[in-house]
């Protein structure tokens, strides 16, 4: 079976769950071969045979995490003339998917970005419209280039025991073009981060200013969730733009998903409506988002987000 590299996502060696989910989907499509690029692999790599990685490749050289994305381009190109593999995936996510555009330059292929999964035959499929319309969509040139969109595989452990084999390359100066000069580590409060969180409470324009989305908030911490917002909300800038969920915000497929005061407009549902469990809030029982939910209570937030909080925090 052709090997499908993955490139790993991860920061300081902290592997990010999209990296679970492409090993889970990789080894749907062929045998999955992880791209570990820069350092921190030492405390990773049982993560990553947890969920199936049957190759590593190791290319820990600090100087390949110095510069912007194209090393990693450079990298997976060279692997991809060395090794063969029937495609590679990465992340759609805006790195992601620069490093997918540069690395399908490279090597003269196709490229198919926010995919949401791949099908037998390296066929993608794209959700698109707000999920109104599903494509599907194939390279047709070269190794295919895949940029798949977090959260749109659910990650199976599958405990493998990888090869490791170490790689190096040679970085040309177009590649070290644009040197990473600082970080800013933002800072994290106490709650989950959004994308990756099991449970989310997201507040809409029902919520109806910025103060109140301390109910929200308050809902979110009595179930150890993560906060997100419509559109609607983050616009009127009642909640920083950053947690906004939907098709132009973030897409999210937690176990759980509470909608207060949100309508359930379709750019809305696209960053939300594979989540597990869906349950809404909200005055008007001929809102949209009812269609989708598991679980629905008509009435007034400012009523039920204060009782639901304090039932839970009692339960805890
Ligand atoms: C190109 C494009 C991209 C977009 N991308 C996104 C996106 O990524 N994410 C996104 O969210 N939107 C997006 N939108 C906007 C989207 O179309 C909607 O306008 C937006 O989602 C509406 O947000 P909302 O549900 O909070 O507000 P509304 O549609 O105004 O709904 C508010 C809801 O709150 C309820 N409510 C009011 N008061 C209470 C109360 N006291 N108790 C209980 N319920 C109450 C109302 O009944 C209503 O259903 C996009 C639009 C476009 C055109």
């Amino acid at each position: 079976m052709a090997e499908i590299l993955v490139l790993v996502d991860h920061v300081d060696g902290e592997i990010k769950k999209v990296a679970l989910e492409l090993l889970t989907l990789a080894n749907r499509l062929g045998e999955a071969a992880a791209v570990w690029v820069g350092p921190g692999y030492e405390g990773a790599k049982d993560k990553l045979a947890e969920y199936g990685a049957q190759k590593v490749y190791v290319a820990a050289d600090e100087e390949l995490t110095s510069y912007v994305v194209a090393p990693r381009a450079a990298l997976l190109a060279q692997l991809v003339g060395e090794k063969s593999p029937g495609a590679v995936l990465v992340s759609a996510t805006g790195e992601g998917k620069e490093i997918a555009g540069r690395l399908a330059v490279k090597i003269g292929s196709g490229v198919l970005t926010d995919v949401v999964d791949v099908a037998d035959g390296f066929v993608a499929e794209h959700s698109i419209f707000g999920g109104g319309i599903i494509a599907h969509a194939k390279v047709k040139t070269g190794t295919p280039v895949i940029a798949v969109r977090p959260n749109s595989i659910a990650p199976e452990a599958a405990p493998a025991t990888p090869a490791e084999e170490q790689v190096t390359v040679t970085l040309s100066d177009t590649d070290k073009a644009a040197k990473i000069t600082e970080k800013v580590i933002e800072e994290k409060g106490e709650r989950p981060d959004l994308t990756e969180a099991a449970i989310v409470v997201s507040g809409g324009r029902g919520v109806g200013g910025a103060e109140n989305f301390k109910l929200i908030e308050g809902l979110a911490d009595s179930l150890g969730a993560a906060v997100g917002a419509s559109r609607a909300a983050t616009d009127a800038g009642w909640y920083p733009h950053q947690f906004q969920v939907g098709q132009t915000g973030k897409t999210v497929s937690p176990q759980l998903y509470i909608a207060v005061g949100i309508s359930g407009a379709i750019q809305h549902r696209a960053g939300m409506q594979t989540s597990k469990t869906i349950v809404a809030i909200n005055k008007d029982a001929e809102a949209p988002i009812f269609e989708l939910v598991d679980y629905g209570v008509v009435g007034d937030l400012f009523q039920v987000a204060p009782q639901l909080t304090e039932e839970i925090t009692k339960r805890k």
